[in-house]
């Protein structure tokens, strides 16, 4: 298992909102629960929970990382239903599902073009903007037949930190 760390922060600051959110008093418009309901799908509030969650994150969450904060403050919670609503939230173009090489899929809820950086040993995921002309330069050569859906820029390595280690280990 990569160890990530914790990327979601089920308390402190943004208790508040998530209890406001729960009790259902807020119209929380432009939300992903807002969202679902608008969609006419059953938003519970498991399913309310994620989408905090997913919005309360400053990376890029597995389902197993939503699942285990989710149930810290909802033991109720399965993953069954962190998966249903990612996928119904995907569905609804709401987020994207990506796999960026570290097993499982990620929520990406950055939805303007971005390419990735992905560090081997942590594991950390950091969004960097892609440069427009890199779509010319990946065009596909027109005898392949090939249509293109999606175009994803992952670049692989070691970050800052995880580099630093290393060069540690290297000099002892
Ligand atoms: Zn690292
Ligand atoms: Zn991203």
């Amino acid at each position: 298992m990569a160890k990530t760390g914790p990327r979601l922060h089920a308390g402190g600051a943004g208790q508040r909102e998530l209890n406001a959110a729960l009790s259902g008093r807020e119209p929380d418009h432009g939300s992903l629960a807002a969202l679902l309901r608008q969609s006419g799908l059953k938003l519970t509030p498991q399913r309310h929970l994620i989408c905090q969650l997913i919005e309360n994150s400053d990376g890029h969450p597995t389902a197993e990382e939503l699942y285990e904060s989710a149930t810290a403050v909802m033991p109720s919670m399965s993953l069954k239903t962190v998966y249903t609503t990612l996928n119904d939230l995907a569905a609804l173009n709401a987020i994207r599902l990506v796999n960026v090489g570290t097993g499982g899929f990620r929520v990406e809820s950055n939805l303007e073009p971005h390419g990735h950086l992905v560090c081997r040993m942590c594991g950390t995921i950091m969004d960097i903007p892609v440069n427009p002309a890199i779509e010319e330069e990946l065009a596909v050569p027109p005898e392949i037949e090939f249509e293109v859906e999606q175009r994803e820029v992952t670049l692989r390595g070691l970050c800052r930190s995880c580099a630093s280690k290393q060069g540690e280990g290297a000099g002892a």
